[in-house]
Order: C-alpha cells, then structure tokens, then sequence
C-alpha cells in the first residue's frame, strides 16, 4: 500500500486520519495548520503535536512536495521554476509579479497529450498526470523561496497539461486551495484553463466551486480549430461553445477566452468579428495572446499594427479584451513555451 501524502488530504481528512491514530480531531487541524499556512513539511518541527501522534504519523504518512531545481529569471520579473518531483520527472512552474499581484502559474501534467500544434509543450506527448499533492505541493515548494513579504495572490491552471484530463486532482488540489482551514484562497483568485474538453467543462459545472475557467479557444472555425487543437476533432466549436454558455458563472464574474494570435492563420479582422459573433450571449472577455515563439514551431506573431486592429474590433463590437504581452519570453517560460528545462542558475541547497 502506498503511503498518504499529507500534504493532499484537506483538512477534514486530516482530522478523520487523527482520529483514527487515537487523538482528538482538532490535532488535524493542527496538522493542516503546519502544513499549508507554516511550510513547516517535517514532522518533527511540528512543536505542538503530541511525540506519539508524530510517530505514528510518520508510520502511515509522508510529506511529498516537488522541490525546486532551477530557478531562472526573466527581464520582466517573472520566475520560471524547474521542479523536480519524487520518480525524478520534472515539472515547470511560473511565477508572475504584476503590480499588486504574484501569480503563480501551475502545472498539472507532466508534458501534455493534446498536441495543440503552436504549443512547445505539447512536442512533449503526456508523461503522467500530478497528483493533487504535487499540484498544491508546487505552492508549498515555491513558497518558501519568496522574498520576506512576499505572497503568492493568485493561482493559474496555465502551466504544463490539461488540467480537466487529469479532473480528480485537479478538483482535489481546487479544494486545498480554497479550504480555509488549508491554503485558504478565495475561488476568484484562482482560473483553471481548458483546451476546450467538453466532457470535463460539465463535469466541472456540476461542482460548483466558482473558481474563474479560461477557455483557449484561438479559432472562430471549425477547420481552423481543429487544424490548430486536435481536441476539436471530437468536441467542436458549437459544443464548446454550449457548454460554456451552460457553465453556472458566479455573479459579477467572466469567462476568459484565451486566443493565441498567429499571423494568417487566425488573426484577420473577419476572424475578430467572428470571434465577437461566437461570443455573444456569454459573460466572457477576451485575452489575446501573441504568439510565442520556439525553434521549429512554423508559426509566426502577428506585426503589433495587426494585434492592434484585432483588439479594436472586438472592443468595437463591445467585448473586453486585453492583449497578454507574454511574460518570460526571454527564458522560455511564457505561454505554451514550458518544456524541457533549459540549462540555467541552480538553486542553492
Ligand atoms: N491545457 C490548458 C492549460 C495550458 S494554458 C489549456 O490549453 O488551456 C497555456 C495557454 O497558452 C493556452 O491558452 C495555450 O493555448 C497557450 N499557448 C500555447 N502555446 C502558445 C504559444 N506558443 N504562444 C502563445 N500562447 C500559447
């Protein structure tokens, strides 16, 4: 049997496993205090927890988190994290400062199955899925390595993989984030992004957990899509579409589609009123994104006059959008450029 990582149990299973090992419930919240407010992640410095709890736990449990390799940073401010995790593969992990903000931008897989042809990572095929632990454990390792002060204020779902292909730990480690008794975020500080998997939109609908969703959508037709994201070969544009309109959004909040800009493929102004036409009647506003570039990829970003005119018929036809000048360019960690780890700083021990 494997062991319980402690860091993926939220806090009521905290208490249900102290209660088992023969303590008072309240000893899992204790725990989950250590754990997801403190950084404390050893047993041993966990001063207030009876001797014999502590060893009985370290009997049935662990303490898993990825720990942090390479840390590599951009002209920008923004940080692109190599983590390491305990069978050796290796994830990325952003972090993002911006004004009153840190955003810290998480994985979900390692690689990605997806194969959405503009994106680096996706080369990498799908290694395995993160577990809920090793997705929250990427706070937990990035954590500790923030300036005095500093704290992480708002979690993306934008890192390596889909996290609605890997949907119980993802859904896990949404719930560790927003239980207060563990890293206590509120739901609007935190987006999930989908590749456009219907089947998982639904599913995600039905729990109800008000956190943002992004979809990455970069096409208004079908052979567009489907050319450009293999996964509208099964779901396409219509039902991506209905589900997002179906998707119960928290009041005062939107939908973010996310849209890669490449130049000729999707970027004409018949494309932008299209995309105004597609997102009429849904709560939703638009993020462009020029495109990033990597070596081999066959794309190019569009010329600033064109992303320009791009933003401007949207506004026209009253949609927000918003133009992501991608950070981290510079170090290979801004969007769909995460893959395998350039050589860079190490982190010291
Ligand atoms: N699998 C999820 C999470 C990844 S989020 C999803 O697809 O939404 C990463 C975002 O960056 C996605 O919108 C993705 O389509 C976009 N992206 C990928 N490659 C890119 C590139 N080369 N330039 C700009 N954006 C890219």
């Amino acid at each position: 049997m494997s062991r319980i990582n402690l860091v993926e149990c939220v806090p009521a299973e905290l208490e249900a496993l102290a209660g088992r090992l023969g303590q008072p419930r309240y000893r899992g919240r204790q725990l989950a205090a250590w754990l997801f407010r403190k950084d404390v992640l050893d047993l041993e410095a966990m001063s207030d927890l009876p001797k014999e709890f502590r060893h009985r736990l370290a009997g049935e449990a662990s303490i898993v988190v990825p720990e942090v390799k390479r840390r590599t940073s951009s002209q920008d401010g923004s940080q692109k994290l190599v983590l390491s995790l305990a069978d050796g593969a290796q994830i990325q992990s952003v972090l993002m400062p911006d004004a009153d903000r840190l955003t810290l931008c998480l994985s979900t897989q390692v690689g990605c199955g997806f194969a959405c042809a503009f994106c680096f990572t996706g080369t990498m095929g799908l290694g395995r899925n993160l577990t809920a632990g090793e997705i929250v454990g990427q706070l937990a390792a990035v954590r500790p390595t923030l300036p005095a002060g500093a704290r992480v204020t708002h979690l993306v779902y934008m890192g390596m993989g889909e996290p609605l292909a890997n949907y119980a730990a993802t859904v896990k480690s949404l719930r560790l984030l927003m239980d207060p008794n563990a890293f206590g975020y509120s739901p609007r500080r935190i987006t999930v992004s989908t590749v456009g998997l219907v089947s998982g939109i639904k599913k995600l609908a039905r729990e109800n957990l008000k956190v943002n969703l992004a979809i990455s959508l970069h096409a208004t037709t079908n052979p567009v899509r489907s050319r450009l994201m293999p996964v509208n070969r099964g779901w396409g544009l219509e039902d991506l579409l209905a589900a997002c309109r179906s998707f119960p959004l928290p009041v005062r909040q939107r939908m973010t589609f996310e849209y890669v800009l490449l130049q000729e493929v999707n970027d004409s102004g018949e494309d932008a009123l299209r995309l105004a036409r597609l997102l009429r009647g849904i709560r939703a506003k638009v993020n462009l994104i020029p495109f990033n570039d990597w070596e081999g990829a066959g794309f190019r970003r569009p010329p600033p006059p064109r992303i320009l005119t791009f933003q401007t018929v949207l506004l026209e036809h009253g949609i927000t959008a918003t133009i992501r000048w991608s950070k981290g360019e510079d170090i290979g960690a801004a969007c769909g450029q995460l893959a395998e780890p350039a050589s860079t700083e190490r982190v010291p021990a």
